[in-house]
């Protein structure tokens, strides 16, 4: 019989928690082959939440949780979940029944034996989310896939389901730092994307507000990217040409160089010549940025014709 882990971070979630509970279990019930656990991880909850993980604890054995010490946000809840999973297979899903609980039974069976490493849900629309949000959201989106270089693509959120192999790669990523998605990405893996459609939330509310979702945005790039730096030395290209142009045409126009266009020209050049040499130093910054990371430099997902001696070394 395999396990699945399923992992839900909670933040002041006691009015969703029991429809939760409740429509996950039903949902568990209709797959044949596999048994469950909840791994709700509490974070610092200011409601009566960690008394609701008390409760389901003590009713059903299956429900184990966790309670941090205050709010450390959801990345680090996602991490804690999946550091005290034990199934052959894990899941994370939102309390507030965004991620459709009858979902799991076809995620399974695309990571069981569909050849697939992980099943993931993939959000078509952004029915109930504000207007300004849902364009600030695409908006972010392009920008990452131009300048991460990452398969981070609106809509692909958390709600995944993921074998052994591809949950312990995940768990080799120990920054600090943590970015799901993008994490999610850099592994690799074979994943299947299957559409589903937003609802509301279920109950309660959202914990984002502007300005944590600006701010874990701007977290998103510069985990996954040393682009903005790199924007330094490109200014500063783009000055010294236009230094350059304007010596060149005031000379022809003008017979000559001094006075003001001198003057502008020397401006841009310096300015140039500045900002070129702090994206240097932005460069070597950004490179010992992501050493200190100390990602794992490859993952392997299969070796053959090895023994499981030679694996231990
Ligand atoms: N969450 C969390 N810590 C936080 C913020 C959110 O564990 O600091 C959990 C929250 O309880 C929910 C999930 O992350 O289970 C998604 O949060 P929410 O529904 O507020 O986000 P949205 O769906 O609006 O993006
Ligand atoms: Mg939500």
């Amino acid at each position: 019989m395999d396990k699945i882990s399923i992992i839900v971070p909670c933040y002041n979630e006691e009015k969703a928690l029991p429809g939760f509970y409740r429509a996950v279990s039903g949902a568990v019930k209709d797959i044949d082959g596999a048994e469950c656990e909840f791994i709700f991880v509490d974070d610092g909850s200011r409601d009566h939440t960690p008394d609701i993980l008390d409760s389901l604890s003590l009713k059903d054995d299956r429900c184990r949780s966790i309670t941090f010490s205050r709010n450390f946000g959801k990345e680090a809840a996602m991490y804690a979940g999946l550091q005290n999973a034990s199934g052959d297979y894990c899941v994370f899903m939102d309390a507030d029944l965004q991620h459709p609980p009858e979902l799991l039974k076809e995620m399974y069976h695309v990571v069981k034996t569909g050849g697939y490493d992980c099943c993931a849900g993939l959000r078509e629309d952004r029915t109930g989310e504000g207007r300004l949000r849902s364009f600030l959201s695409r908006a972010f989106y392009k920008v990452v896939k131009h300048i991460c270089n990452l398969d981070m693509g609106d809509g692909k959120g958390d709600f995944r389901m993921m074998n052994r192999a591809m949950a312990d790669s995940v768990l080799e990523l120990k920054e600090y730092n943590r970015y799901m998605k993008g994490i999610f990405s850099f592994v690799g893996f074979d994943t299947k994307w299957i559409p589903f459609h937003n609802v509301e939330r279920a109950a309660g509310e959202t914990k984002w507000s502007f300005g944590s979702l600006f701010r874990y945005a701007v977290d998103g790039i510069l985990s996954f990217s040393s682009a903005p730096a790199t924007m330094a030395g490109t200014t500063g290209a783009l000055l010294i040409l236009a230094a350059a142009l304007t010596a060149v045409f005031t000379v022809i126009l003008k017979g000559g160089l001094n006075g003001i266009p001198m003057l502008v020209c020397l401006i841009l050049l310096l300015n140039g010549i500045q900002m070129f040499f702090i994206s240097i130093l932005g460069q070597y910054v950004s490179k010992d940025y992501m050493e200190s990371k100390k990602r794992p430099i490859y993952i392997v997902k299969k070796k053959r014709g090895f023994t499981e001696l030679s694996h231990e070394h």
